[in-house]
């Protein structure tokens, strides 16, 4: 399309700018990929249009070289009308496609090591990470900056490692190795649908068949099959020669999920996810550019991959708020999946047991087909799901010591729990308590004067953390020593509420033999850890897990018969308007847990409020009855996905000039048709690392176009220096 010598508009992987001038030296299409150099540094960037700079022609220069691959015209669509969309720049998006460093050029020479799996040392929680790091990778050996950014662990620690022998250097840098991640897929026959599998599947082959956009919800209780139903499509789209995604939470990446692919399709999947050496990243991305790779399973970052001739994504637990990016950019990967597709035309099947609003809200105007499966596959029966009213069954104390004259401590646990719990290990099953807050207690406190300690950064409070033995800033991850005596009044200080740690001190103390494991952010440092307590909880050699939400997806285990869930009412109260949503999505789930092999499952919840819709709903497990409820809830109060929300988030190191800022923008904002500017109200958390934050909300009718009003709004007032502004369209995290 263009010829050697003409000048054209580069996009670069770059934050602030919208593309340069360049000269081509050899003939190029809209698309291809070129190395440029910008302050004498190289990029690889993408023919992104004509010239538009209007330099004079001996002021432009010339890209260094044309490379003989390109992304598509939908492509370069796409990231456009995402950079609408997510008022990401069209720079910022492509940096999400082009993470790859030195993609185009031979791979750089590194020292590299091994992981000595018998060496005999003590294993630290340093080391094991770094264990786990190679694992993650297939044990290929790893260069220092790979342990450093994949284990999180200081230099210093792998410099001890490398002299006590542990990390052994390899003669040579890996030769990567040709087509490594390569496959053939083929139908192992392992599988045979049944009826209502067979239909679903059917509807959905038949779209990948006919091609053009489609979306699909499959939309089935935990256990029906789904996977194995989106395998099949999976297997229609490869057939047809295109590429297929298919995208997951990372924590759902388990040994069990590659393991059934690979007995299905008698290959392995290529997983693509943010704990993979720079060797790996490389081999992969230029696999998929290349067409080689047409199949992977990933994080929510593979849909940036360079996909050739997509044909199909599947975006399995499309409820998950982790496919919503927030630190990079704010966009949310199941719906730029979805806007992908709609360009390049090809379906999308998003699966479920609780899916969100928006998505059945899509399916309740036909935007979206329906597919339901109704049915546990094997005919394993759904948990009985009963609640415990707190009020009538006030936790005993417990003791910590044999000794007659030790304190008492408030126990969390109510006397049913307890005797549900004791039958259930006398019967050699296991069980589960679920309580979504971290470390051991959420309060320290004075019992004197009321002092709390909060994290001098940021303005929440300090969780006391037993296992570490010190208070920690959930926000910045401050610690400090619990203090000996209060720096107010000089009074005893103790710790108040319950946290993971406490229930697992309650139940050593009520089932001292029972054997217990722990699982939190705090003692999961990746997805190998948490793999080893699933084996451990297989293998019998725990009876009781007792977790936060990390614990509520993905896992199959036949002998776990009790789920207890501790505080049910926490989250019913959440201030943004998904938290009835999320929170009944959570215990819908880990009330999915239950009996999933041949013994029947129970399900107990704790609660003040056994009268509450929430827990109503989830008892009768009637999730359409609740979502409509819900639903109902937000459409009269314009919420989405009957409404648009975007949030403004104000952050300023120096208090006076943010609060100036934000009145001056205050008093310029536009009106709205059918909404509003809400704010500036101080963030629900107003402080982090010592940065002080203001927030708007503005909010719309669901046809508007709120972005361009936002943009042109906020381009009124000039920006003072050391004020950051970030725009989130579609909020999903309103502190
Ligand atoms: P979901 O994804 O809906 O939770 P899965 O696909 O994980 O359900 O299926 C639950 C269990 O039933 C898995 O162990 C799966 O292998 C098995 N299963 C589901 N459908 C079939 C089938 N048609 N044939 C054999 N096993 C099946
Ligand atoms: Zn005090
Ligand atoms: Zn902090």
């Amino acid at each position: 399309m263009f010829k050697s010598g003409d000048v054209v508009k580069v996009l670069l992987p770059n934050v602030v700018n919208t593309g340069y001038d360049y000269r081509l030296n050899a003939p190029a299409d809209l698309g291809t990929f070129v190395e440029c150099r910008v302050m004498n540094r190289p990029y690889i960037g993408v023919v992104w249009g004509l010239a538009d700079s209007g330099l004079p022609d001996d002021k432009i220069k010339s890209v260094v070289r044309v490379l003989d691959a390109k992304l598509s015209v939908t492509d370069l669509q796409w990231i456009k009308r995402m950079s609408d969309w997510t008022l990401m720049t069209p720079g910022a998006v492509l940096k999400l496609i082009i993470n790859i460093p030195d993609a185009f050029s031979p791979p750089r020479y590194e020292q590299l090591y091994s992981f000595d799996f018998d060496a005999k040392i003590k294993m630290t929680d340093a080391r094991q990470a770094i264990a786990d790091a190679f694992a993650s990778n297939d044990n290929d050996a790893m260069s220092v900056n790979d342990i450093v950014n994949i284990a999180h662990v200081s230099q210093s620690v792998v410099r001890t490692m490398v002299k006590n022998g542990t990390l052994l250097p390899t003669d040579s840098r890996v030769v990567e190795k040709e087509n490594r991640f390569v496959h053939t897929y083929r139908d192992m026959g392992t599988v045979k649908l049944n009826d209502e599998q067979s239909a679903a599947a059917a509807q959905i082959g038949d779209a990948i068949a006919r091609g053009g956009f489609s979306v699909f919800l499959l939309d089935g209780i935990t256990g029906s099959g789904k996977t194995q139903v989106y395998f099949d499509s999976v297997l229609r789209a490869y057939n047809a020669g295109k590429s297929v995604l298919l995208m997951m939470p990372e924590i759902a990446l388990t040994a069990q999920f590659m393991s059934r692919f690979e007995s299905r399709f008698g290959a392995p999947p290529v997983v693509w996810h943010s704990n993979l050496t720079a060797t790996r990243r490389r081999e992969i991305w230029r696999g998929v550019l290349s067409g080689e790779i047409r199949v992977v399973v990933g994080t929510r970052s593979a849909l940036f991959l360079p996909w050739q001739d997509l044909g199909l994504i599947v975006v399995d637990e499309e409820h998950d708020t982790s496919y919503k990016q927030e630190d990079m950019g704010n966009y949310h990967a199941r719906d730029m999946a979805i806007l992908r597709a709609s360009l390049a035309k090809f379906p999308v099947v998003l699966a479920s047991a609780t899916p969100s609003a928006e998505t059945l809200e899509n399916v309740a105007t036909g935007k979206y087909h329906g597919l339901k499966l109704t049915s546990r596959f094997g005919g394993a029966t759904l948990p009985k799901i009963e609640t415990i009213d707190l009020r009538e069954n006030r936790p005993e104390p417990y003791q910590t010591s044999m000794d007659e004259n030790a304190p008492q401590n408030a126990g969390a646990l109510s006397v049913p729990l307890c005797d549900a719990i004791r039958e259930t290990l006398n019967n050699h099953q296991q069980v589960m308590l679920f309580i979504n807050r971290r470390g051991f207690a959420p309060i320290v406190q004075c019992k004197k004067c009321g002092w709390t300690a909060t994290c001098p950064d940021c303005s929440v409070g300090m969780t006391y953390h037993k296992r570490i033995g010190k208070m920690l800033c959930h926000m910045c991850g401050h610690t400090e020593p619990i203090p000996s005596a209060c720096p107010n009044c000089g009074n005893e200080v103790s710790t108040r509420g319950v946290g993971i740690e406490k229930i697992q001190e309650e139940i050593m103390a009520r089932f001292p033999s029972a054997r217990t494991a722990l699982v939190s952010s705090d003692t999961i440092a990746s997805r190998q850890s948490l793999e080893r307590i699933v084996s451990k909880m297989e293998s019998g050699e725990i009876d009781i897990i007792i977790g936060t939400q990390i614990l509520a997806k993905g896992h199959h285990f036949p002998n776990l018969t009790l789920v207890g869930v501790v505080d049910a009412d926490m989250g019913l109260f959440g201030t943004d308007f998904r938290a009835a949503e999320h929170t009944f999505q959570q215990l819908f789930q880990v009330a999915g847990r239950a009996g999933r092999g041949e013994y029947p499952g129970h399900v107990l919840l704790q609660t003040y409020q056994p009268d509450h819709p929430v827990i109503n709903a989830i008892c009768v497990g009637n999730r359409d009855e609740f979502m409509k409820m819900d639903m109902d809830g937000r459409r009269s109060a314009k919420m989405p996905p009957y409404g648009q929300l975007i949030a403004v988030v104000v952050e300023g190191n120096k208090e006076n000039i943010l609060q100036k800022y934000c009145a001056d923008l205050a008093s310029v904002a536009p009106k709205i048709n059918g909404g509003r500017i809400m704010g500036p109200v101080p963030a629900q958390i107003y402080q982090v690392r010592n940065w002080y934050r203001m927030r708007f909300l503005i909010s719309g009718d669901v046809r508007a176009m709120l972005q361009p009003i936002v943009v042109g709004w906020i381009a009124r007032v000039k920006q003072p220096t050391n004020i950051r502004v970030k725009i989130d369209v579609n909020p999903v995290n309103f502190m």
